[in-house]
């Protein structure tokens, strides 16, 4: 693994370095001619997430840039806390062709075993658990790879914004015991605008989901979810 790729790692989240090291290890043994694999980019921070939201909207990118298009391309649609390289728990990687060259060429073959160096590398971590990016849907993002521990990244937010965190890394430990106001949802529920069920629902808690308790007054909760405040009913709320 060469250097650039080892100090990457070492920003990950934590829980997930010895993971990543192993995988991508392995991933390295699949190429043996001219590509090699490296980590480009890994821990990403809000302050720099909010300066890549900008680019092609509040700040001129300069790759893009045309009359027509004077602010430039647009390069994310995430801002700050809404990707998970924010957490430390995504890494993108690119080959280096002779050492040198940087490619992001997903079809070829440089080690000549009649697989694209691109797929074997995909291949090595989708068998280790990560989820790649090339597999999305709508936008699709083959340098992507991500381990999420099956948070979204709203869930890893909403564990960021309640302080849930140490050393700039979120708990990922699904019990939180410190934060006094943390509930999770025994059952799906109803997120809804006052206390009663004759109110407007907001929004869907999936059983599981965290939220955070403001006050309660009887059986209604008023509640923080995903950043949107409602009423629950505190019955299917626990611990
Ligand atoms: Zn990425």
């Amino acid at each position: 693994m060469d250097k650039l790729s080892q100090t990457r790692i070492q920003l990950l989240h934590p829980d997930l370095r010895a993971l990543a090291t192993e995988t991508f290890s392995k991933a390295e043994l699949k190429l043996t001619g001219r590509a090699q694999a490296r980590i480009t980019a890994t821990l990403r921070t809000f302050e720099e997430q909010d300066a890549l939201y900008k680019l092609g909207r509040t700040v001129v990118n300069p790759d893009g840039k045309s009359k027509s298009k004077p602010m430039g391309n647009i390069v994310t649609n995430a801002k700050a806390g809404q990707s998970i390289h924010n957490y430390g728990l995504a890494m993108d990687f690119a080959l280096i062709i002779d050492g040198e060259e940087t490619s992001w060429n997903t079809a070829k073959d440089f080690d000549e075993d009649d697989i694209a160096d691109w797929t074997e590398v995909v291949a090595v971590f989708k068998a280790n658990g990560w989820e790649w990016g090339g597999d999305w849907k709508s936008f699709k993002d083959p340098p992507h790879f991500q381990f999420d521990f099956g948070y979204t990244w709203q869930q890893l937010q909403a564990k960021w914004n309640i302080g849930d965190q140490k050393n700039g890394y979120v708990n990922l430990k699904r019990a939180a015991l410190n934060v006094a106001n943390l509930y999770r949802a025994k059952t799906a529920l109803n997120l809804r605008t006052g206390p009663s069920i004759t109110s407007r629902k907001k929004k869907v808690i999936l059983k599981g989901d965290y939220l955070s308790e403001i006050s309660r007054e009887g059986e209604w909760s008023n509640v923080v979810f995903e950043g949107i405040k409602g009423y629950v009913n505190n019955k299917y709320l626990v611990k």
